[in-house]
């Protein structure tokens, strides 16, 4: 029985004093579960401090949305992947749709930023996933593909175990638009045949490969009833700790079930 992974991806919302209500609502409202999902909470810079000061009595992890592919220097406006160490967050998105998409980011960039983490014992969570364009022109598995291999391909075998992926569908994301549960599993067992063929089978089953893309409190559970999903990246929804805690339960009873 493999627990699921539940992240939750903040990006630019809350101001300070919703984010700390929001981190207490989750630290309350998670207590009470002896749970076996792992938890990632992921706000905006300036209250990560906020989630990793309240995640070490929580039942969460603090991570962050993004890092440099520098470690340090003459880089404005950047945050180091060692900076987020020394704050004590444990995971770190990389490569989400919209970072390439409003901040031109590549695979190679992407690479750069989780050679960065690993190195600093960070857990990247590695975005990839089609547009529509690319979906409805059947290109979708090649797409995924090749953002798969460029960012992650180039790891060791002790270094990618501790990997997680997240396949975002881009026509998904914060669209109210998911994808279905068969179209999510079929990508997810793609990826997994693609780790299975670099890593072996061991690893390939060990790879937490995340659903996101307007998963919410009604749509999880049928989603991660399938044992190719193991968990969600979450935008929306996790911004209310009622639907956030939700989606957990939905992950806690399809761990229990698969
Ligand atoms: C995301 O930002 O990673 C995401 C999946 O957003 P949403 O759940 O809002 O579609």
């Amino acid at each position: 029985m493999k627990s699921k992974l539940v992240i939750g991806n903040w990006k630019m919302n809350l101001t300070f004093e919703e984010a700390d209500d929001l981190l207490n609502a989750l630290q309350e409202g998670l207590a009470d579960y002896n749970l076996q999902t792992e938890v990632v909470v992921c706000p905006p810079y300036p209250y990560l401090e906020l989630a990793t000061d309240l995640a070490e009595e929580s039942n969460f992890y603090a991570g962050a949305q993004n890092c440099s592919q520098f470690n340090n220097g003459a880089y404005t406006g950047e945050v180091s992947a060692p900076m987020l160490s020394a704050l004590g967050v444990e995971f770190c998105i990389v490569g989400h749709s919209e970072r390439r998409k409003y901040f031109n980011e590549s695979n190679e960039v992407i690479a750069q930023k989780v050679d960065r983490l690993m190195e600093q014992q960070l857990i990247p969570v590695v975005c990839c996933g089609e547009t529509l364009e690319e979906r409805k022109a059947d290109k979708h598995f090649e797409v995924v593909e090749k953002q798969i291999k460029e960012t992650l391909f180039h790891l060791k075998k002790e270094d990618f175990e501790h990997v997680v992926i997240a396949y975002e569908p881009v026509w998904a994301i914060g669209t109210g638009e998911t994808a279905t549960p068969a179209q999510a599993v079929e990508m997810h067992k793609f990826i997994r045949s693609l780790v299975e063929k670099k890593y072996g089978t061991e690893i390939a089953y060990n790879t937490y490969i995340l659903y996101g893309g307007s998963c919410n409190a009604k749509n999880a559970i049928d989603l991660f009833a399938n044992e190719d999903i193991d968990g969600g990246l979450i935008g929306g929804a996790s911004l209310k700790s009622g639907d956030f805690i939700t989606i957990i339960e939905a992950a806690e009873t399809t761990t229990k079930e698969n």
